[in-house]
């Protein structure tokens, strides 16, 4: 016999407390349900609660990024930088944790590592770290798809002497770096961001480079109070015009093709472009640049220029353009002086590619032509992404079947928030859902899943399993949306490639690329159908 939800721990068990689990927690308790948030951090925000190294802020206008569920939140909170930085960010979200009283739900310092289903009971039973284990009807992940920290594969860590950190485990108190050495090993977004903030204020810093990523000015400002006024008074209209671009950001793609204009008018629109705040250069592009290889090779070189012109070693600069992959075809680090940094005589580049790192040593790091000597290694080296915040948790649904042997087979989900053998699981942006501006796609998919289980819950409904055709079609849907993207050639952690996991070098489309107005189109008809895809008994 199913028990009642009444008979279990919770109506739903929600894993992570950062920006999904936060308003799925909201959203849940103010429908009555009975909700327990699991988070392995001390407090909430998530993302922003972990990655606390030196430099790191928003590449999103801070306004756009905030939740708008809440007018009484959105009049009282004011941004003090178009990209906000971290500490400010974590503040925001600790403000949203006391307003709506959250952490009364969320269970800190606990860490999820099993989540069996049982069909006998249509519940998932949730087992922590300490070895108690909860059972819920529904669970909900909140665990983001950049949320497990990969080290990289170089034998001697463990043998260094001084300090060392990954960007996403940094100190919760601050490090001095001033007359120090420090070396950072990777030139991702984060080490980009990291490596600019560094150089300000150290003794030596040398960059430890395999392949350079793209990267054009964020151009950050202060937000004035009256600025941050006529934000305020634009809101509606803000959230409602990121509903229509492609990935929730506040810039819109140009109509035209790279081609259809003159040199002159392309490369006046490209400067402007180059000077502005923001994604602009990369979302609010000419609609070809990243589906049609010249044109990709076009603002690619323009872009290399610009790094030329920045960069005072012409040596240095050719170093740091990329020449394995187009500008955009990787989500693009916006940057700081980020160039400039290498004009220091503090800074010096080392193009691992040329000289491997051989091994960590107990002073430093050894490569193929030289040991160099630290106080701290920085390791920007990235995440197991996508699959890795799931794959830490041993997930077993029907019949015990374990969703990290699924998805080594194939990935696939139906809409990025179910997947079939997990029936009442429910993922926020999860594998091929709508991503980019993240909080966009979060806040919908959160009132979507609501929705689904406040349906259920009134017709006393207590299964929902996305059917192998639903899954299958949205499979096939993603891959074909992704066909003509030059970033599904690329490897990145976008396409699954890292190279710090045994047997993760197969590329896949691991990204949903239809643009929001089509991804809640269908999620709409799923709704609106009765959610016939989700076999509801
Ligand atoms: P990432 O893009 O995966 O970059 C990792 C870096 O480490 C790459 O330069 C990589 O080199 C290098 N690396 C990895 N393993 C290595 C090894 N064994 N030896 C030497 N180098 C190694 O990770 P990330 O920089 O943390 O960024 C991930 C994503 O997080 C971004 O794309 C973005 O979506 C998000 N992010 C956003 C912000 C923001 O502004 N809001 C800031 C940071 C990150 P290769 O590329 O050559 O493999």
């Amino acid at each position: 016999m199913i028990p009642s939800n009444a008979d279990l721990d919770f109506d739903a068990i929600i894993i992570g407390a950062g920006i999904s689990g936060i308003y799925q927690l909201y959203k849940l308790r103010e429908s009555g349900f009975n909700v327990r948030v699991f988070e392995r951090g001390t407090d909430v925000g998530g993302t922003w609660y972990w990655n606390r190294y030196p430099g790191a802020r928003f590449d999103s206008e801070s306004y756009s990024y905030g939740y708008s569920f809440s007018q009484e939140l959105l009049d009282e909170w004011d941004w003090s930088e178009r990209f906000a930085s971290q500490p400010e960010i974590l503040r925001y979200l600790q403000y949203v944790a006391d307003k709506f009283d959250i952490r009364k739900d969320v269970q800190f310092s606990s860490d999820v590592k099993s989540a069996t289903y049982d069909e006998d009971t249509r519940s998932w039973e949730v087992g922590l770290a300490d070895g108690s284990t909860y059972r819920s009807r529904f669970l909900i992940t909140g665990v983001g798809i950049l949320s497990q920290p990969t080290l990289p594969k170089i034998e001697g860590i463990e043998s260094f002497s001084g300090q060392s950190f990954h960007t996403s485990r940094w100190p919760h108190s601050p490090v001095d770096f001033s007359d120090k050495r420090v070396g950072v090993i990777g030139t991702g977004a984060t080490g980009i961001q990291t490596i600019q903030e560094v150089a300000k204020n150290v003794g030596h810093l040398t960059v430890f480079q395999l392949r350079p990523e793209w990267s054009a000015p964020l151009h950050n400002s202060k937000i004035e109070p009256d600025e941050m006024d006529a934000i305020r008074a634009g809101y509606d209209e803000l959230f409602e015009h990121c509903t229509r671009t492609a990935a929730g950001f506040i810039h819109d793609v140009d109509p035209r093709n790279t081609f259809d204009v003159s040199e002159e008018e392309r490369y006046e629109f490209w400067e402007r472009l180059y000077a502005s705040p923001g994604f602009g250069i990369w979302q609010g592009n000419f609609k070809d640049i990243l589906t049609n290889p010249r044109a990709n090779r076009a603002i690619s070189d323009f872009i290399a220029d610009k790094i030329r012109g920045r960069v005072n070693d012409p040596a240095t600069a050719e170093k740091l353009i990329p020449k394995d992959h187009g500008f955009g075809t990787k989500r693009v680090p916006l940057e700081t002086g980020y160039f400039e940094s290498y004009n220091q005589d503090n800074v010096e580049l080392i193009d691992i590619s040329e000289t491997p790192i051989q091994r960590i040593t107990e002073v430093g790091v050894l490569t193929s032509e030289k040991e160099f000597e630290f106080d701290f290694i920085i390791y920007a080296t990235g995440f197991d992404a996508i699959f890795g915040s799931y794959n830490r948790i041993d997930i077993r649904g029907v019949k015990g079947h374990s969703l990290k042997e699924q998805w080594e087979k194939e990935l696939a989900t139906f809409l990025g928030i179910q997947t079939n053998g997990y029936p009442n699981m429910f993922m926020i942006i999860g594998p091929h859902a709508l991503a980019g501006n993240n909080p966009r796609s979060i806040e919908y998919q959160v009132n979507w899943v609501t929705e689904l289980i406040r349906h259920m819950n009134e017709l006393g409904l207590t299964r929902a399993e996305a059917s192998v055709v639903a899954q299958d079609e949205w499979h096939d849907y993603v891959v074909e949306q992704g066909k003509d993207l030059l970033r599904n050639e690329v490897d990145s952690w976008q396409t699954g490639v890292n190279i710090n996991l045994d047997g993760r070098q197969k590329r896949i489309v691991g990204m949903y690329s239809g643009g929001q107005p089509s991804y809640r189109r269908r999620c709409e008809e799923v709704a609106r159908s009765g959610y016939r895809e989700l076999n509801l008994k």
